[in-house]
């Protein structure tokens, strides 16, 4: 299996070498030549898996130039009960992504049991591994630079922790996270893990980890990389929880269904898509946004108009608060029959950016509006108030505390549906991340999991650094041993 560029101006590559770089050299994601096809036998057959079983059948489809064995102990080690047992009381943990059932047709398919409390530890988990493996084998080192204002750094430093050949500086702005954020990334021991808390916004560490990018002698020298969701890996590992999820919601593979997903960065939906593309028996792709709703616009309108930061609003479902959605263009370069040239046209409108009201590209008129039905997704977005009445309804009617994010994809989803189609929502994080939100839609504390207890008195270790470049590239070169 050969991996090719969305812009279509890049040589092929295999798994492995796509696995520790960001973009393709032309600008363009990578996605696999063709879909890997999922037999009716094949379905029948894995039904009955484990999830770590699961996830090597689907995984192994994709990273053929991994040795089957090492894919299997890489699978075996990563998705086990005990790294997902952080979550629900209540859950199952050797189901790894619990189904729950709200009532008959209506189900909450559970991704955040994991250390950080969010489906990001579903993909995060396994980069970790398949990274450690990889820079093994090339004999390399990586020093992973990162910026983040909560969920993403902390799903990443979990993953990477303790893991040989890797280290992991975090850039966080300080005193803007919540105690609990800051808990769960400063408590944090190991030695390869650094977290560098920034005077200043979330925006002025991203500029910083931007400028030190963009230095490419010292980013060669020092081995500097990333962990964004455009990496292919982490796409793939997604695939697999649509299977699981389809198969303990349903009896028979002759049976469809609906997943509703709230989405950012269109990674998590794109995952979707790719497991319909490969013959799993997805009726609707449900996608839900919050008030940033750059994405539904599309679906609804036929034009994609990202956004620049100063219309990019904070809402209480922050993970989802987004300007560009960087993986779509995965999904819109198979819309346009994957003609790589297209999509280059349609993104050189993008990358202009520009004025707000100009920026973007439009199929509204083009024929590709008419293929648009025919992968058969639905949008809709969700507001505070509406993430409030659906945390309620929730909670009053079935006894089930949801976090905001999950919340709008519920309420899509609930919308969005064909009658007649089992809805499985995906559950993106814990309430238990989203505390404020909560007090306000129940008058209550979130159920806080057993593990994480007590963790804000844990000691925290970081480093306060002023938003200097230079600090940072002294700081860098002062931790990487030479
Ligand atoms: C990242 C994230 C999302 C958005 O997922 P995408 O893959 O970016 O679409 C939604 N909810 C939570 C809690 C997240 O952390």
């Amino acid at each position: 299996m050969k991996y090719i560029s969305t812009r279509g101006n890049a040589p092929a590559k295999t798994f492995t070498e796509i696995l520790l770089g960001g973009l393709a050299p032309d600008g363009g994601l990578y996605l696999p030549e063709q879909y890997p096809q999922v037999t009716r036998a094949e379905l029948d057959a894995w039904r009955k898996l484990s999830y770590a079983d699961l996830a090597y059948a689907v995984l192994s489809k994709f990273a053929t130039d991994i040795p089957a064995a090492d894919l299997k102990a890489i699978v075996a080690k990563t998705y086990t009960a005990e790294v997902y047992s952080n979550g629900r009381a209540d859950s199952d943990a050797s189901q790894i992504t619990p189904l729950r059932t709200l009532e008959p047709g209506v189900h909450i398919l559970e991704l955040s049991n994991g250390p950080t409390l969010a489906f990001k530890d579903m993909a995060m988990q396994l980069l970790g591994n398949l990274f450690e493996y990889a820079l093994a084998k090339q004999h390399a080192e990586l020093n992973i630079l990162g910026a983040t204002s909560g969920d993403t750094g902390s799903a990443a430093e979990y993953a990477m922790r303790g893991k040989r050949g890797i280290r992991v500086f975090m850039l966080s702005p300080n005193g803007k996270m919540s105690s609990f954020q800051r808990a769960q990334m400063y408590s944090l021991q190991d030695p390869n893990i650094f977290n560098i808390a920034i005077t200043g916004m979330f925006d002025d560490a991203q500029d910083m980890v931007k400028a030190v990018s963009n230095d490419h002698a010292f980013k060669a020298k020092y081995k500097i990389g990333t962990v964004n969701s455009i990496n292919w890996a982490r796409v793939s590992a997604q695939v697999v929880y649509y299977f699981k999820g389809y198969f303990a919601a349903t009896q028979s593979n002759d049976e469809q269904v609906a997943f509703a997903v709230p989405s950012g960065n269109f990674g998590n939906i794109c995952a979707g898509h790719i497991a319909r593309m490969m013959g799993l028996p997805i009726g609707q792709l449900i996608l839900a946004t919050n008030e940033n709703d750059v994405l539904d616009e599309f679906f609804r309108t036929g034009v994609y108009r990202p956004r620049d930061t100063g219309h990019t609003y904070e809402t209480s479902s922050p993970s989802m608060d987004i300007s560009k959605a960087s993986n779509f263009e995965r999904f819109v370069f198979d819309l346009v029959g994957r003609d790589g040239a297209k999509v280059r046209e349609f993104w050189s409108k993008v990358d202009k950016g520009g004025a707000f009201d100009n920026a973007g590209f439009s199929i509204r008129d083009t024929d590709y509006w008419h293929a648009l039905p025919k992968f058969d997704f639905a949008s809709g977005k969700s507001t505070h108030q509406d993430r409030l009445k659906t945390i309620r309804e929730l909670w009053e009617e079935y006894g089930v505390m949801v976090d905001t994010h999950t919340a709008d994809g519920i309420k899509v989803g609930l919308e969005q549906r064909r009658p007649g189609l089992p809805l499985i929502c995906l559950e993106t994080a814990l309430p238990a991340k989203f505390a404020e939100t909560i007090r306000e839609a129940l008058g209550r504390e979130p159920e806080r999991p057993k593990a994480l207890e007590g963790i804000e008195k844990l000691p925290q270790r970081c480093e306060v650094m002023d938003a200097d470049v230079t600090k940072l590239k002294a700081y860098i070169s002062a931790n990487v041993p030479k």
